[in-house]
């Protein structure tokens, strides 16, 4: 596990639900230092590790510099257990940016991937080991 240096992407994309904040709403307490109550951060805050994180991956691959935010379906609030990840873009185009790409293509070889666009919901399309492609298309029809 690494730290986060000065990524701050999950607390504008994520929904938190202790603070009322909605999915792709900045949140109130992000000041440009970090979390501006860091110390009382609500519980699902401090929980919540990106793949990044966890995984300690290179430098450019970082959420905020790399354009692309995996959240391991384990501490997703979605829910979306079927799906081991969801790809959220962190700007317009990181998805299929050269270090976006570089990150999916290599998680995608052995686990299913929802590739969620800039300021979406749902996953615009799964990517992943063959035969489980069609697991997250009936994911996303439930
Ligand atoms: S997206 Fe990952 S690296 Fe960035 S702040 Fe959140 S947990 Fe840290
Ligand atoms: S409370 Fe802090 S850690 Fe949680 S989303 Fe807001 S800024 Fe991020």
């Amino acid at each position: 596990m690494r730290s986060c240096g000065g990524c701050t992407a999950c607390c504008a994309i994520l929904a938190v639900n202790e603070i009322g904040k909605a999915l792709h709403e900045r949140c109130r307490h992000l000041r440009e230092a970090g979390c501006g109550v860091y110390d009382a951060r609500p519980a699902s805050c401090r929980a919540f590790f990106c793949h990044w994180v966890r995984s300690g991956g290179a430098e450019p691959e970082r959420p905020d510099l790399s354009g692309v935010m995996l959240e391991p379906a384990e501490v997703s609030a979605r829910g979306t257990g079927i799906v081991p990840f969801a790809a959220y873009e962190t700007r317009p185009g990181g998805l299929d940016g050269y270090w976006g790409q570089k990150i999916l293509k290599r998680v995608a070889r052995r686990a299913l991937v929802g590739l969620i666009p800039y300021g979406g919901e749902e996953p615009r399309e799964f990517i992943g080991p063959p035969g489980q492609v069609l697991a997250g298309i009936e994911w996303k029809r439930r």
